[in-house]
């Protein structure tokens, strides 16, 4: 079977302990491949060759680190095929998502980000005559990189890029769950040459690798993806220490349908905002908000189509949903169906667990699952599920559904469906979240800001904000 290795000083590499850790294809339910079980020498390992390598990353030109990153996204080019089956097989992911959208976003991740680097300007303020100011952006060091299981490359590649082309050397943990993908991409970092010790990739678990690497003094910023316990808890770390930290956390995101959508696209396009991913995108909207005027219609014809989704082996075309990421998450989300019921909630459609006959008979799969008759403030519809599970409630007024929106603890993302564009427009301005799609979703444009507000997390990803973060701004006041 095979053993994924640490990426360190430029090689590949063995952890310290000899110890790994079972890495499962969810589809089957089956250990596949075995992971480094990394300690805090692999860890302060690779912190040590990320901080020998800085000086001279820092010091080439944009142009040239630029290079790097395009050589790094051709790499994944030319392996788009292959890494796309090993994110479906590591995650679970239909292939045919992983290959219309995690691997060539990843690549493009990067190719984005060496094109930004060359465009990236400073401001500077002529104050008065003979006194000019600008700010000098420089890198800041060694950055720690920490991302989720839901879009593995996808997400580790959209902290890497920007950290990697404003100068910073990096120190990455992917998630444990779905390491694949981040093996896969230090083969190609070996097999470009990329200088020893820019990009570390250290394997192993959250609670000890992942916070052996943040806990490091020798870190000199975070940049961290994944559940808001877990941001909680780096940010205790790392707020006293002062370091620039950027937390991308959970989302329970309201999906609003006023009487006077297009509807046919509101229904097309909230199967996939619902179920795309499994469910597991922290953009998907898991509370559908229904006018009562279009109320029955749309709840009638959404539990119509959601019923006839197909969930099955991630390999197989006609699967619109694969399975759920590991064991521990699907019974989460089972539990979560349970729940929900027990608030007085009727599940519409779903609920239960599909059993796939033959190689996936023994994989994590759940049924899309609606669910009605929830108030705003019970658990289901205040927590976070992540999974294929939804809930669908009515309103009467815009400023309900605002309300409805607004009275949960996170604020990542929003979309809303309606043909009346001042309508829209309060919506946007009124939603507390980070994003708000009108009229669509998971339309992205890279150099959008990207991030949370209230629990969803601190900061901004994306476009300049990232290459904001990833560097350092000094003031520098010239008198002539
Ligand atoms: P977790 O918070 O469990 O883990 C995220 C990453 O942090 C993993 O690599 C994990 O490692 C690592 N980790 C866990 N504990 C620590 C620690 N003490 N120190 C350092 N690293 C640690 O999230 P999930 O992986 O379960 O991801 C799902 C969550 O991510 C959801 O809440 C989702 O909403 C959120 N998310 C947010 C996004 C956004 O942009 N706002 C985008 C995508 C997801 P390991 O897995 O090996 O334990």
């Amino acid at each position: 079977m095979q053993k994924i290795a640490n990426y360190i000083n430029g090689k590949l590499v063995e952890p310290h302990s000899g110890k790994y850790i079972d890495n499962y294809n969810p589809a089957t339910g089956q250990v596949y491949a075995f992971i480094p079980d990394s300690n805090s020498q692999d860890v302060s390992q690779a912190i040590s060759s990320a901080k020998k390598a800085f000086p001279r990353w820092a010091a080439l030109q944009n142009s040239e680190r630029a290079k790097w990153l395009e050589k790094i996204s051709e790499g994944i080019h030319t392996k788009l095929e292959m890494l796309a089956k090993a994110e479906s097989i590591d995650n679970g992911k239909p292939l045919s998502l992983a290959k219309a959208v995690d691997i060539p976003r990843a690549r493009d991740n990067f190719k984005f980000y060496a094109s930004a680097i060359m465009h990236f300007a400073s401001e500077s303020h002529h104050t008065q005559e003979g006194m000019l100011n600008f700010t000098l952006r420089k890198p800041i060091g060694v950055a720690a990189c920490i991302s989720p299981w839901n879009l593995p490359l996808y997400l580790f590649s959209w902290k890497i890029a920007p950290a990697l082309a404003a100068g910073n050397t990096v120190v990455a943990k992917p998630s444990e769950i779905t390491p694949m993908t981040a093996y896969l991409l230090s083969e190609i970092c070996v097999e470009i040459g990329l200088p020893a010790g820019v990009l570390n990739i250290v394997h192993g678990l959250g609670a000890t690798t992942g916070n052996e690497i943040i806990s490091s003094h020798e870190i000199d910023l975070v940049s961290f993806t994944g559940g808001t316990a877990t941001g909680a808890h780096i940010a205790k770390i790392i707020a006293p220490k002062f370091k620039k930290m950027s937390l991308e956390l959970g989302g329970k995101n309201p999906n609003i349908i006023f009487n006077d959508c297009d509807f046919e696209a509101a229904i097309k396009t909230s199967l996939n905002s619902s179920f795309a991913n499994q469910g597991q995108i922290c953009l998907c909207g898991s509370r559908i908000l229904v006018q009562r005027g279009i109320y029955e219609k749309f709840k009638t014809e959404f539990v119509n189509q959601v019923s006839q989704m197909k969930v099955g082996d991630p390999m197989n075309d006609q699967s619109r949903l694969g399975a759920i990421v590991s064991q521990s998450h699907f019974q989460k989300i089972l539990s979560y169906i349970d729940l929900a019921q027990q608030e007085g909630g009727t599940i519409l459609t779903g609920g239960k667990r599909v059993q796939p006959t033959g190689e996936c008979k023994d994989g994590w799969f759940i049924e899309p699952t609606v669910i009605e008759g929830l108030d705003q403030q019970c658990r289901t519809n205040q927590e976070e599920i992540f999974g294929p599970v939804v809930t669908i409630q009515p309103f009467d007024t815009e400023e309900e559904a605002v309300a409805l929106a607004n009275s949960n603890e996170y604020g990542l993302a929003a979309t809303v469906w309606t043909t009346d564009l001042n309508k829209a427009h309060r919506c946007a301005e009124h939603i507390k979240s980070g994003i708000i799609w009108i009229n669509c979703w998971l339309q992205r444009d890279l150099r959008t800001p990207f991030g949370g507000m209230k629990n969803s997390g601190v900061g901004r990803e994306g476009g300049w904000e990232a290459l904001r973060f990833f560097t350092e701004p000094k003031n520098v006041c010239i008198k002539y």
